[in-house]
């Protein structure tokens, strides 16, 4: 079957089935199942022998990062979190399949001496890391800042901001140049929602982190890129990221006028981690269905 050209109707545009799961939710369970390019990514040697750490790997955005990684050469390791075991194997399958190497690391990523851990395993299992794409991330809708609790809003940041500090703190002494990082950021770094508060507010440390960085270290060859994704159908947004009652609607409101599939942004992390994006640092890139970031 030829997929459509035209980007209104390239993917799913239908409402979703009403679902919830509790956090983290489980991919192979939604419905419809997202798109993260187990069936359509086809790689072109791109990262040829580079090998990658991807947190968030086991679903969504991350995992089709993963898939187009090994797809395009590179060996791959993953970081989740243990509950998300039976999506985490899915994706090792995969990328067996092209023949690299797979090496799975589950594990909080709000635990400093875990960070650590994770980095010291991904480069002792892969033989060095050449791409770090930090794409884990929590998202909890609160309607009224009086009811967001202090737990979720440490949680939240741990999670989305001092990670990368921390993964980031334990890999660059082993980055060589050419090295890429790639953190994840969202139009909620741009035009927060009102009931996203500590998200969309570690969307702008996530902006300012990675610009920053990418100053700090060019010196040493290695670049920092974020990309910024629009509404893409994940397992994040059915487990809290957003209020049941929007689910059916989920994207419908960006000009493109439906959600996106996490396979929609795997070429712009591919472009990010590969040696084709040798001028490129400090950017943020947005693959948002037409939301601007401003
Ligand atoms: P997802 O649920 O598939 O991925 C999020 C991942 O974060 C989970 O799979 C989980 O492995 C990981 N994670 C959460 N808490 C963790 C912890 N304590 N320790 C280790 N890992 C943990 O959903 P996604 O939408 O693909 O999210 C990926 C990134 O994209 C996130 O940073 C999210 O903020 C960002 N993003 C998503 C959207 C969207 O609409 N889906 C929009 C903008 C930005
Ligand atoms: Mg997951």
């Amino acid at each position: 079957m030829t997929q459509s050209s035209n980007p209104l109707d390239k993917f799913y545009n239908e409402k979703f089935p009403k679902q919830y799961q509790e956090a983290p939710a489980v991919q192979a369970k939604m419905e419809p199942v997202p798109d993260c390019g187990e069936e359509s990514y086809v790689g072109s040697g791109k990262l040829t022998g580079k090998k990658a750490l991807v947190t968030g790997g086991d679903s969504g955005i991350g995992r089709a990062a993963a898939i187009a990684y090994a797809r395009e050469g590179a060996d791959v390791a993953l970081n989740y979190l243990a509950e998300e075991q039976q999506d985490a194997e899915e994706v090792k399958a995969l990328i067996e399949a092209e023949g690299r190497n797979a090496v799975l690391i589950p594990g909080d990523l709000s635990d400093e001496a875990f960070c650590a851990e994770l980095v010291e395993r991904a480069n002792a299992e892969l033989g060095g890391i050449d791409i770090l794409a930090l794409v884990a991330g929590k998202q909890q809708a609160v309607e009224d800042i009086l009811d967001l609790s202090t737990e979720q809003l440490r949680k939240t940041f741990e999670i989305n901001v001092f990670s990368l500090f921390w993964v980031v703190k334990a890999a660059l002494p082993l980055l060589k140049e050419g090295a890429s990082i790639i953190t994840t950021s969202s139009v909620q770094g741009y035009n927060p929602s009102e009931n996203l508060l500590d998200y969309a507010s570690t969307k702008f440390a996530i902006n300012g982190f990675t610009r920053g960085l990418a100053k700090q270290v060019a010196k040493k060859g290695i670049r920092v890129n974020s990309v910024a994704p629009g509404p893409i159908w994940t397992p994040l947004q059915i487990s809290g990221g957003q209020p049941s009652e929007n689910i059916p609607e989920f994207g419908q409101e960006t000009p493109l006028k439906r959600s996106g599939q996490p396979v929609e942004l795997s070429n712009v992390y591919v472009f990010l981690a590969s040696d084709d994006a040798s001028y490129v640092t400090a950017q943020v890139y947005g693959v948002t269905g037409g939301i601007e970031l401003a």
